[in-house]
């Protein structure tokens, strides 16, 4: 008997190779299988008739096959030889010849005379109508609607779609209803099993949709306990507090005013770090207000008082720049700061970690190494995570374990609209940076079309012969796999234009971090002139002599994304300016070009796409929802956390009447987990 906490190779058909594919799913156990949902449907009902189908189209028909044809031995590009077999089939409208490829039992299975459903590409050529291995279903037995499943290497629709079948013949009873009654009488939720039913094979929209609804509800639900855990163990923890308060020698140190807002942030920690629970901070500000002035307040408080500092960049790059830029502000301060990347020679390593276990580093600068390689502080009492949007919400519960009641300090550029916050920041107390530093001047933005190229190029040199620099960000690294400019094939084509008397460099994530490291350093210094970039750059990089920022393919950008770019510029005293080049301006660049602010910007790109494509981007540290339906219903979520508060109040550590939804709160975080640490 399968049961449905086995692992998926109980499975007929699932060897240890199949496994792997299936981890790709995030598909570990019978249990993942029935919860992978359908991205779509297939409906049997709507077929074409042979005559109406157009060449390339992806259709269902519906035929008799007339006759089968032998299978013949075909050559196959150096891989041996393959197996075509052909068949004719046809409807009231016309015939069309049907191929397969080695596929000698499924080709056997079929029967002339009978009546199929044949999914797939249709092709109309010279050789007439014809489909390439379709899927085929005998039209007797077939059902209306088949579910098409998200698919990998290994892995297509078919097999999952008999594979689904027989977990849920063999499961159903296992099925564990983990909601009470009462709560699926009042929301009117279908069972479990009617939900699982319904949403691999829907009988119709209105029951596909109330299933939906019940794993969105679900879902939701599961996350806000988990929230609601974290955010109580928190306060049952004792927090490290801090005598010496005095922020004057720091002050004193900075060769500039601190903005109000960030004066009241460093406020906000000030009494964190006197109060008795740990500080769970984020702090929320726009690119380029100065985040990192709080977060060296907080790091100089903790040094001060004897404790060391962990701060988190999400690439090594920023990471990099982060310890170059607090080196500098902390040593006069006699506070000595540690950088650990991945990229660490053997004995650079051994001197970082030599430094963080004695103590002597108080400020440890660097990336997931961080948390994932065994380093042991002797009195960690701070842990900063910047540029949150590029985190999972546990990730920043691990690097506290560390520590036992260390204080959390967020970072995030990603502004996220008022109504949503509690959705994602549950947990967290918020401080709001709505201010830039004096003297900044607002970028200006133009939307240019392709055919502007050469103007935009023009610009960009006038600008660099002033003395500024500019970036210039493609979309892809190499050319070949898509439509898209590849930053290598720019680099080379800028080589010819009247730019290729300027210094240029190219940096893009596949290359070596010493590579990328001696760019970077190449491109503070000044020595390089133009960057042609990936969105490695998106976060963080910050030379104020940068004054242009020109962006190809800017329709394949999402709007949060092109205004972290942009925020990568507007950063010393001169006028800059961000140059959007597309085929076509699209809705974002249009608003792009309206407006700087990036709270106003969070707010029409939630309109644009909702909130389901909002946070489904993965940029936000959610967990990944299954069913991003949900947060396009603020009611569903106002349920969810209701719900979530009177199960928490009757059975806080969900292991009486609710040990189910205690069983999925840890499954929807673990899967957040290894989502994050790809
Ligand atoms: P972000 O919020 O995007 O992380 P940063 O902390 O990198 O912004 O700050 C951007 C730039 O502004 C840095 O060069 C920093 O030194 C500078 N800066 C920060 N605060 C002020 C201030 N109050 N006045 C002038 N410049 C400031
Ligand atoms: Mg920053």
């Amino acid at each position: 008997m399968i049961k449905l906490n086995d692992p998926i190779t109980v499975m007929p058909g699932v060897g240890p190779k199949k496994e792997k594919n299936f981890a790709a799913l995030k598909i570990r156990t019978v249990y993942d299988l029935l919860h992978h949902y359908p991205r779509g449907y297939l409906d049997l009902t709507q077929a074409v008739p042979i005559f109406m189908a157009q060449d390339g189209d992806t259709v269902c028909i519906r035929a008799v096959i007339t006759r089968k044809l032998t299978g013949a031995y075909l050559p196959n590009r150096g891989k041996g030889r393959m197996q075509l077999f052909k068949l004719y089939a046809a409807d009231d409208s016309g015939s069309m010849t049907v191929s397969f490829f080695n596929q000698p039992y499924l080709f056997s299975s079929l029967s002339s005379g009978e009546t199929y459903y044949f999914y797939g590409k249709f092709t109309r050529g010279e050789h007439g109508a014809q489909m390439a291995s379709p899927q085929c279903f005998l039209a007797e037995t077939a059902p209306h609607v088949l579910p098409v499943y998200p698919q990998t290497a290994g892995i297509n629709n078919k097999f999952l779609q008999e594979l689904v079948k027989t977990a849920f013949v063999e499961c159903k009873d296992q099925l564990a209803e983990p909601l009470p009654s009462f709560m699926r009488e009042t929301l009117s939720l279908l069972s479990i099993e009617q939900a699982v039913s319904q949403i691999h094979y829907p009988q119709n929209m209105k029951l596909l949709d109330a299933a939906k609804r019940r794993f969105a509800f679900e879902e939701m639900l599961c996350f806000q306990l988990g929230l609601s855990q974290m955010r109580k163990e928190r306060t049952e923890l004792q927090s490290i507090q801090l005598s010496d308060m005095s922020l004057t020698p720091f002050y004193d140190t900075l060769s500039f005013e601190l903005t109000d807002a960030q004066k009241k942030a460093i406020g906000d920690c000030v009494s964190d770090f006197s109060g008795t629970v740990p500080m769970n901070r984020l702090i929320q500000g726009d690119v380029g207000s100065g985040k990192t002035m709080v977060a060296a307040a907080a790091i100089y408080l903790m040094a001060k008082n004897g404790y060391q500092s962990a701060f988190m960049a999400p690439t090594e790059l920023l990471a990099v720049q982060h310890y170059d830029n607090l080196k500098k502000l902390f040593e006069p301060l006699g506070i000595e700061c540690v950088l650990l990347i991945g990229g660490l020679k053997a004995k650079e390593r051994r001197y970082a970690q030599e430094m963080i276990q004695t103590g002597a580093g108080k400020v440890v600068i660097g990336t997931h190494a961080l948390i994932s390689q065994g380093v042991e502080y002797v009195k960690l009492g701070l842990v900063i995570t910047d540029e949150q949007h590029r985190f999972g919400v546990n990730q920043r519960g691990l690097l506290q374990q560390k520590g036992e009641h260390v204080h959390t300090l967020i970072m995030s550029a990603t502004p996220i609209p008022r109504t949503l916050a509690l959705l994602v920041y549950g947990d967290l107390d918020v401080s709001i940076i709505d201010e830039l530093p004096k003297g900044r001047v607002p970028i200006e933005t133009f939307a240019l079309p392709n055919e502007k190229r050469v103007r935009a190029l023009k610009f960009v040199m006038k600008e660099v012969q002033k003395g500024r620099q500019a970036y210039i960000v493609c979309p892809a690294v190499e050319d070949g796999q898509t439509d898209l400019i590849s930053v290598t094939a720019y680099a080379e084509a800028l080589q010819k234009t009247p730019l290729g008397v300027l210094n240029t460099a190219v940096l893009h994530g596949k290359m070596k971090s010493a590579e990328k490291d001696a760019v970077m350093k190449a491109f503070s210094s000044g020595e390089v002139q133009v960057l042609i970039a990936t969105t490695v750059i998106e976060v963080g990089i910050d030379v104020p002599n940068a004054t242009v920022m020109l962006i190809e393919n800017a329709d394949r950008f999402g709007l949060s994304q092109l205004h972290q770019l942009r925020g990568r510029v507007g950063r010393g005293s001169e006028q800059s300016y961000c140059l959007l080049l597309a085929a076509h301006a699209t809705d974002r660049i249009e608003i792009m070009t309206k407006t700087n602010d990036g709270f106003e910007l969070a707010k029409e790109d939630l309109k644009l796409r909702g909130a389901g494509d909002f946070f489904g981007d993965q940029q936000h540290g959610l967990p990944p929802f299954k069913l991003q339906e949900a947060m396009n219903d603020p009611r569903l979520i106002e349920q969810a956390k209701t719900a979530a508060d009177e199960i928490i109040a009757e059975d806080p550590e969900l292991n009486q009447q609710y040990v189910l939804l205690g069983e999925s709160v840890k499954r929807l975080f673990s899967r957040n987990e290894q989502e994050s640490f790809n």
